[in-house]
């Protein structure tokens, strides 16, 4: 069964793709996968230093003025009431209707991948090559939900009825990829969204919004609102209207949420601290390369990212694999997206105390192989660490920092390395470089977390094929993985089927 799960976790077979030749490859009843841009084409290498030369100045998302500002108790009383009235008539018009605008809002998605690779830029700090993917898997995410809603009328003797309203609440590291699919996975099960984007990524969740409205959405079910959280969170959270709460972010969060309503039927992707294991078995090039890009893509700001690389036997005793991850990591230049040379991007602000401590405190008994520094008076634009030796139970092997810092640990065997691992509050991504079928097997057998990775990174899930979403600590509530067969189960109830005469 495990090397079957292993089969299932081959690389994805995205296509590469001429960013000029309009390919609609998803339809009603097929779903494909959409591909990436691909870089080597060149004239999809001139497509992307046009998006750059706009970034400096770029407006677009200013349309989040569009969003509804909630300014108080009775505005967000008229909010819920009218989307309450509006989420009816969508559960009405039928998954099939539903699907169809769906569909339509992945083309529209895909029509705007410039602008919204554009606005991810200038407002998070993404570099092309981490934003192109993201706006790959909003069009997956409205392909996918389209033909999964359409299962859900089709269950014998049972009637699904979608969650009234859906309360999304995104983070700001995928703020495009992230509330499109929340979004739309309500959508697509037949509720009425309200949808407040990240404060700090607000701009890109207007274009998000916009990209669903012109496919259709109406504008009253899908509701972009402006709500300030310290004084209206509380309630827009624990609103009785409100149903489903889609929640990406922080596990605290979380927990503020459910203290703000014991029962809140939440479905909350929460926060990682996760590991690559590479055993002397393993392609040491290709850990290394797996290694950094998951590290330091979107310079460590991903839930799924790698904080920690726990090498095993003859891996941590010689010098091979540390001396090569260095120089991988050396080669890193950090910098603007506007720039093309570029290849890891800035932090969304300057960091916050916690991750300060990861930039710039050593636990006992570790050393940097390569110090984090601060490369300009912004403060947002930190070269990557690496440090080494850090010790069991330490605050590094624990502690989630969300930014460009990874830490060594070592093992003498996999069996340690995966209690190492296993030690660790959260269970989101794990990944493991080895190329014996025995140890994978192990590994499969008896790691804790939702996304398994054999010899590949650990980030970047693809819809369908790596369905999202982490347990333990990483997942709070209804654990359904998004981007899985089973996740618009989870946003209504199934009731039974009252008989038709
Ligand atoms: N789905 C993303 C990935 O696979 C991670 C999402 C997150 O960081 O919250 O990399």
């Amino acid at each position: 069964a495990s090397l079957q799960a292993l089969d299932r976790a081959v690389p994805p077979a995205r296509r590469v793709a001429d960013r000029h030749a309009a390919v609609q490859r998803s339809e009603p009843g097929r779903f494909e996968n959409t591909p990436d841009t691909d870089p080597s084409v060149e004239s999809n290498r001139t497509w992307a230093a046009g998006i750059l030369r706009r970034v400096p100045t770029s407006t677009l998302g200013m349309a989040a003025v569009r969003a509804a500002a909630v300014r108080d108790g009775s505005e967000l009383e008229a909010l819920m009431t009218g989307t309450i009235e509006a989420g009816r008539a969508w559960a009405e018009r039928g998954a099939a209707e539903r699907g169809a605008i769906l569909h339509r809002a992945g083309d529209a998605l895909e029509a705007r991948r410039a602008e919204l690779i554009e606005v991810m830029a200038a407002e998070a700090g993404k570099t092309v090559d981490q934003a192109d993917p993201e706006v790959s898997e909003a069009v997956d995410f409205a392909h996918y939900y389209a033909e999964r809603g359409l299962e859900l009328e089709a269950v014998d003797g049972a009637r699904f009825t979608p969650a009234g309203v859906t309360l999304v609440t995104p983070p700001w590291n995928f703020p495009v990829a992230i509330p499109a699919g929340s979004a739309l996975a309500a959508l697509a099960a037949g509720s009425a969204v309200v949808f407040k984007p990240a404060g700090l990524t607000a701009r890109s969740g207007a274009l998000v919004a916009e990209a669903l409205w012109q496919a259709g959405v109406p504008t009253d079910v899908l509701r972009l609102v402006d709500v300030d959280e310290e004084s209206l969170g509380r309630q827009l959270v624990s609103h009785p209207a409100v149903e489903r709460v889609i929640l990406t972010g922080a596990f605290e969060t979380a927990e503020l949420f459910r203290s703000f309503r014991p029962d809140l039927p939440l479905l909350a992707e929460t926060s990682g601290k996760n590991a690559v294991i590479v055993t002397p078995s393993a392609d040491l090039d290709l850990a290394v390369k797996d290694v950094v890009a998951s590290a330091f893509g979107h310079a460590g700001q991903k839930c799924s990212a790698a904080s920690l690389v726990v090498l095993v036997g003859s891996v941590a005793t010689s010098p091979r694999f540390r001396s090569q991850l260095m120089d991988a990591i050396g080669s890193l230049t950090v910098g603007y997206p506007d720039q093309a040379s570029t290849r890891m991007g800035p932090l969304i602000e300057a960091p916050g105390p916690k991750l300060r401590d990861g930039l710039t405190k050593l636990g006992a008994g570790e050393r940097w192989l390569i110090e984090p520094r601060p490369l300009d008076a912004s403060d947002r634009l930190w070269s990557p660490g690496l440090r080494d030796h850090v010790a069991r139970g330490s605050a590094f092997h624990r502690t989630e920092y969300f930014g460009p810092v990874l830490g060594i640990m070592t093992a003498d065997t996999l069996e340690e390395a995966i209690a190492i691992v296993n030690e660790v509050d959260y269970g989101l991504t794990s990944g493991l470089h080895a190329l014996d079928r025995g140890e994978i097997s192990t590994w499969l057998d008896t790691i804790e977390a939702g996304n398994l990775y054999v010899n590949r990174g650990i980030t970047g899930a693809i819809v369908e094929r790596q369905p999202f979403g982490g347990w333990k600590k990483s997942s709070v509530g209804a654990g359904a993985k998004a981007g899985g067969p089973n996740y618009l189960v989870n946003l209504g109830s199934w009731l039974p089927a009252v008989s038709r005469e």
